[in-house]
């Protein structure tokens, strides 16, 4: 494995993979890496010739009094899992290199980004779609993958993609959870032993959503109304949204079709998460 801080080494480095007929397979990622993000380099290692793993805490994704500074990083944790997994680059940028004093141009996506974490995390996706932008250009890959466990993130980095005819192929896979059902996330580690008990109550109230569906419900208010009765039984949990969309447009529905998902953020504790379900689908 290679692991490559320096932006144009990178670029170069991708550049001459590419044009051997190398197929480069990439998945950004943040870091403090777990099974979701090696789920996504596993299928990446099966796609491509060439596995790129980037990790960066993007520092303008993140709102003013969020968890930047805080964020879990273990750069020798992750580079030991990384190559495990068959990396065969690892990009670690340097904040200045990616963001230059005068650095003065943004890709945002529009109505996408206005509903669920959009309201609550202005510039947020601003922040996501630019600096996934910037490390398209610079590895260029043929494939990206993303979880679905940001599920609004994939559906506006999908509509970047195409609205600005990138060329590279963007592939969602499966929200990966912990044995109990709490999805992974690099911020699981923030959670107190009661704090992670009570954040059962997120996949536990995707369950009852789902149970009612299959019960024949299809009033997303209903469902809804269910669903933050179960998550406001535990103290330390506090609802953020709660919204039934349609998958493509993240549309509020009023009426649970096959194309619905119910997506959820709260506040644990001080430990901000998000889950959420397609509700036809099983949860596994
Ligand atoms: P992050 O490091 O949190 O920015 O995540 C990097 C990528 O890993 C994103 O595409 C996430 O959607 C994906 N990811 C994070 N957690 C999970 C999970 N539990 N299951 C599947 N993918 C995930």
């Amino acid at each position: 494995m290679e692991n490559i801080s320096d932006v144009k080494m990178m670029g170069q480095r991708c550049e001459k993979l590419r044009r051997q007929g190398r197929r480069i397979a990439f998945v950004p990622t943040m870091g403090y890496l777990h099974e979701g993000h090696l789920s996504l380099l596993h299928e990446g290692r099966r796609r491509g010739d060439i596995l790129a793993l980037s990790i960066f805490v993007n520092p303008i994704q993140f709102g003013v009094g969020e968890d930047f500074e805080t964020y879990p990083r273990d750069l020798q944790r992750d580079s030991d899992l990384a190559r495990a997994a068959g990396v065969d680059l690892l990009f670690t940028p340097r904040r200045e290199d990616l963001y230059p004093e005068d650095f003065s141009t943004h890709v945002s996506v529009s109505g996408l980004t206005e509903n669920l974490c959009g309201r609550s995390r202005p510039g947020h996706f601003r922040g996501v779609t630019t600096v996934v932008c910037k490390l398209f250009n610079i590895v260029r890959p043929h494939i990206a993958l993303f979880g679905r466990k940001d599920f609004q993130q994939l559906a506006v980095i999908r509509r970047m993609v195409r609205d600005l005819d990138m060329a590279v192929e963007v592939r969602g896979l499966p929200i990966i959870r912990e044995k109990d059902g709490l999805a992974r996330s690099s911020r699981n580690v923030y959670l107190e032993a009661e704090e992670r008990r009570q954040a059962l109550a997120l996949v536990d109230s995707l369950r009852l959503a789902r149970r009612l569906v299959l019960a024949g419900e299809s009033r997303a208010a209903v469902i809804l109304q269910a669903v933050a009765d179960r998550i406001r039984r535990e103290e330390a949990v506090r609802i953020e949204y709660v919204q039934i969309c349609h998958q493509d447009t993240l549309q509020d529905m009023e009426w649970v079709t096959a194309d619905s998902v119910l997506l959820l953020a709260v506040q644990v504790g001080r430990t901000r998460l998000i889950d959420n379900h397609i509700l036809w689908e099983e949860i596994t």
